[in-house]
């Protein structure tokens, strides 16, 4: 627990961020996260969370479990982490947990919207969003509004829907902890001064495998080259986004939302080590960062203990050794992702759901050998050159806009395959 001293500190630092005021409500009111809804717990961060909650210890319960089709990874968690609940949300692999996990007393719930019913559970106090792409939206806002702490690594909500459900978190006075490692870093930075003495954020990113490549090689790399990333073992679509860099412009995007700040006060930072994880530079020329080794079990652990620091699982520095850090500035010339995702930060309303929805089709176009590398980031901007921004949208405008990106991306992918088959 953060003594009254560091809660006004982090106040005058985060308070006037919309995500992050909630923040401050749950450090007053002093409650530790202890039973915990892990959804997308199949997943890459969701296996690293399940980790992270078994070294905590007792205090520390995964009370609720969600998988979208790896039934049989799911039964092996509901036999080895007993939670109370699990949701399916394939309604196609139903049958085979609930088979599984009626002797074991567990509930279980179908489809997207038992995980929405899920959530709500009142045995549940944080849930920790790790399902990957927008189609964690709905389920993270039916988390917000049953009153849950939120630790998230779900980026694409943010990127979607920012403009709806920081308001909504504010308003029920939820608290919204970042999981993604740059956005732990920034939120701990952030505790050592105040809002109006921020001066930029520097987000980091490793560069991805073609951080030195030519032009060429980046257009025609192959998946295998693409998901060969050099400091993190991820889930295969975020592992494409680091090559192409829109995980970096999404994080752009997630750390205005979380931080409140204007996407002019955030200045990306190519660092291959992966080692400083992110930096808030204040007006006296101090620059704060936090530096671990690259393993999302250290921001996950900071999410689910926040406001403690208890023993961590992962290896640490090991200062006895030379080792040097390295800075670049990003190229927008081989990445137009950073300069298609800057774009789309500073037009907001529906351009960030079109964005993402575009990407999520591409990526999925490329992951199955239908379009090239270079073609993902093509279909992206033809798609939000063909949108017209809707400044103001709700929550079903999003969700339209997302639905016609996908269309239009997907049309973008079935001609440059047919012109590419028509010309080999
Ligand atoms: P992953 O592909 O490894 O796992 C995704 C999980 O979501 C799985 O459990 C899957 O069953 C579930 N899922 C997928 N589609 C679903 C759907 N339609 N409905 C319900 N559940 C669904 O992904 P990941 O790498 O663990 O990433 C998860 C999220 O965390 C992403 O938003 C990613 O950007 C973010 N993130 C990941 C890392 C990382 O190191 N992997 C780091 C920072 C942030
Ligand atoms: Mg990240």
């Amino acid at each position: 627990m953060l003594p009254l001293t560091s809660c006004a500190a982090l106040g005058g630092s985060v308070c006037g961020g919309w995500g992050l005021v909630a923040v401050c409500g749950s450090v007053i009111m002093s409650i530790v996260p202890k039973r915990i809804a892990i959804i997308g717990s199949t997943g890459s961060i969701g296996v690293s969370a399940l980790d992270v909650v078994e070294h905590l210890g007792p205090e520390f319960r995964a009370v609720a479990l969600s998988a979208h089709s790896q039934a049989d990874k799911l039964i092996e968690q509901m036999r080895r982490h007993r939670p109370a609940a699990v949701a399916i949300c394939d309604p196609g692999h139903a049958a085979a947990v609930k088979h599984a996990a009626e002797p074991l007393g567990i509930q279980v719930y179908v489809g997207p919207e038992g995980l929405q019913q899920m959530v709500q559970r009142p045995d549940i106090d944080t849930v920790l969003a790790a399902i990957v792409g927008a189609a964690g939206l709905p389920v993270v806002f039916a988390a917000v509004r049953a009153g849950k702490t939120i630790c998230l690594a779900n980026k694409e909500s943010l990127v979607v829907a920012g403009a709806l459900l920081i308001p909504e978190a504010k308003r029920r006075g939820v608290p919204i902890l970042p999981v993604d490692s740059e956005h732990s870093a920034i939120f701990q930075a952030l505790q050592c001064g105040r809002s109006h003495e921020v001066k930029r954020i520097i987000l980091t990113a490793s560069g991805g495998p073609f951080r030195n490549a030519p032009r060429h090689e980046i257009e025609n790399a192959t998946v295998a080259d693409a998901l060969a990333h050099p400091t993190w073992q991820m889930g295969s679509k975020i592992t494409i986004d680091s090559a192409t860099m829109f995980n970096k412009g999404l994080e752009l995007i997630e750390a205005c939302w979380l931080f409140n700040l204007p996407p002019s006060k955030v200045q990306i930072v190519v660092h291959p080590e992966s080692v400083i994880h992110s930096m808030v530079e204040y007006v006296d020329g101090s620059v704060v960062a936090q530096l671990s080794p690259p393993d999302m079990r250290t921001p996950i652990q900071y999410a689910l203990t926040y406001p403690d620091r208890l023993p961590g699982i992962s290896r640490t520095i090991d200062w006895s050794q030379t080792f040097g850090l390295n800075f670049f500035p990003p190229d927008f010339e081989r990445f137009p992702a950073l300069r298609i995702a800057q774009e789309v930060a500073e037009q907001g309303g529906t351009s960030g759901a079109v964005m993402n929805a575009a990407n999520e089709t591409a990526v999925t176009a490329f992951l199955a050998g239908r379009i090239s590398f270079g073609g993902i980031a093509r279909a992206v901007e033809h798609t939000i050159r063909a949108h017209t921004v809707q400044p103001h949208p709700s929550l079903d405008d999003l969700f339209e806009a997302d639905r016609w990106a996908r269309n239009m991306a997907e049309e973008f992918v079935s001609q440059t395959a047919a012109t590419a088959a028509a010309a080999s």
